[in-house]
């Protein structure tokens, strides 16, 4: 949203910024790319990492009832056995019988239809209303495909796990299967966490890691890849507390989002209807954002009961259960999961984040990034490539650079460079000038106001650290 209140943002702006300025590009590029996947090159991968830092922080470091865990991608094949993968994981792929052969997801088909039949019938239900009659009814059921019209192939069950083989053979033996999401390797673990953490429920167990999916229509850039990175909790509680505990996550999810800065505006909340929810969740709420292609999902926070724990303890023959060592007291805790993509957030944080403004007759494209997710925080630049002034610039960074992440640059305008600062999002620029040479001071230039302040270098470290510390709002909320 510019200053006149209109939101600018499109995906194909944050697809050409992103490659403009090395956040994510294709790809396998000099191949010709490899459908929807994607590199991250320097700041994205910086972006990321304070995405994925800031979920530490808020769900490990600011508690005490959670722990961290890295299991491995591959796991034993009877894990999604157990986990009803195998059998369910599928999704309903439907084929073009025209002209282009496109695959598409009927479920998705259906959605669309379905909004666009609700549309129909308020549009058919205001003009009956203004005719005094009834709207009519009996639209066609059948689907058609969205590309070229052509008739759809019967739904076909496909299994979205990636498998492959392990070891030299490849036989059923030796099948096993990229994860299709991290959980798993939480539950499986369950027994060794209770034993080592010495937590009890309710307590979490939180991983980072990368899953694998065959989705059938990926797209929106990373919003939906085949391989992508989640940040997933199992929160294990007493089966009395679940729903509280559900409503609680929920809430500190959605203030995760807009603590970072997404405005609350652009967040909704979606609760699953009976018919959408896996046969185990009691409830399943998803925060979704107003990304360019519509509100889409975040993060799915799921009541799984006991299911999954009562699953692996059937077929690994163990026994997962709590119990207390004081009372006795034993049972099967039930489990929330706050289950969020990395990728999908970094792409939220870039999406809310970009603005266009006019200043002074030349457009200025930034990201308005939360100063803590910003892949560089200050840069240090000379006002001119001369006089001494590269030389104590230099020093200036080398000094900050030891307390956040700093960048030094000299080549092209002054201009230029802050163009360019501003369309990675860096909140601080720094600016050495003559006047530095002689009373070491700085200008000290906010990105978001553009408000340039002069402050001694002995006590830029320190002011900018408060800076970073304080809360912030997005200033698109004017
Ligand atoms: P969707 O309905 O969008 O396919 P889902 O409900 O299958 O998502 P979950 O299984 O709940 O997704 O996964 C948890 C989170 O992992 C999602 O909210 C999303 O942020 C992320 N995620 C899932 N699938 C993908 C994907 N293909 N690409 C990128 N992120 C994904």
């Amino acid at each position: 949203m510019a200053a006149n209140g209109r939101d600018v943002v499109t995906m194909d702006k944050i697809v050409g910024l992103c490659k403009r300025r090395g956040f994510i590009f294709q790809s396998s590029e000099i191949y010709g790319g490899l459908a929807s996947t994607y590199d991250y090159g320097h700041y994205g991968v910086l972006l990321k990492a304070n995405v994925k830092a800031e979920w530490w922080r808020a769900v490990l470091q600011e508690r005490d009832d959670m722990v961290a865990l890295d299991a491995a991608i591959l796991m034993h094949p009877r894990t999604w056995e157990a986990s009803g993968h195998l059998e369910g994981f599928t999704d309903p792929l439907v084929q073009c019988l025209g002209k282009c052969k496109k695959r598409w997801r009927e479920d998705h088909l259906r959605e669309a239809e379905a909004e666009a039949e609700a549309e129909a019938d308020a549009d058919a239900d205001a003009v009956a209303a203004e005719a005094g009659g009834e709207a009519a009814a009996g639209a066609n059921e059948e689907l058609r495909c969205p590309e070229c019209g052509g008739e759809l192939s019967e739904p076909r069950n496909f299994n979205l796990m990636f498998e492959t083989h392990m070891g030299p053979l490849q036989d059923e033996g030796s099948r096993v299967f990229l994860r299709p999401e991290t959980a798993q390797g939480i539950f499986v673990n369950f027994k060794n966490v209770l034993q080592f953490a010495r937590k009890r429920p309710p307590f979490g167990i939180a991983q980072v890691g990368k899953a694998f999916r065959n989705e059938i229509t990926p797209g929106n850039f990373v919003f939906r890849t085949r391989e992508f990175e989640q940040m997933e909790i199992e929160f294990f509680v007493p089966p009395s507390q679940a729903r509280d505990w559900h409503e609680r996550w929920v809430a500190d999810r959605l203030r995760w989002y807009t603590d970072l800065g997404l405005r609350p505006d652009h967040l909704q909340l979606r609760e699953h209807g009976e018919d959408e929810r896996s046969h185990y969740s009691s409830a399943t709420s998803d925060i979704e954002y107003l990304f360019p292609m519509g509100w889409s999902e975040l993060e799915g926070i799921a009541n799984r009961g006991d299911f999954d724990l009562a699953q692996h303890a059937k077929f690994a023959r163990e026994k997962l259960e709590y119990v207390d060592s004081g009372t006795g007291e034993r049972y099967v805790p039930h489990v929330i999961e706050p289950s969020a993509g990395a990728d999908r957030a970094t792409l939220a944080f870039m999406v809310d984040a970009y603005d266009e403004e006019q200043v002074e007759g030349r457009e200025r494209v930034l990201l308005r990034l939360h100063p803590r997710l910003a892949p560089v925080k200050v840069a240090v630049l000379p006002l001119v490539n001369k006089d001494g002034q590269p030389e104590l610039a230099r020093e200036v960074y080398s000094e900050l650079r030891r307390r956040m992440p700093a960048e030094f640059d000299t080549g092209g305008s002054i201009g230029k460079r802050y163009r360019r600062q501003d369309e990675i999002g860096t909140p601080w620029g720094v600016t050495v000038d003559h006047r530095t040479m002689e009373d070491r001071t700085v200008t000290l230039r906010d990105r978001d106001s553009l408000e340039q302040t002069r402050i001694a270098i002995d006590e830029l470290g320190a002011e900018l650290e408060r800076r970073l510390a304080a809360p912030w709002m997005s200033p698109k909320l004017g």
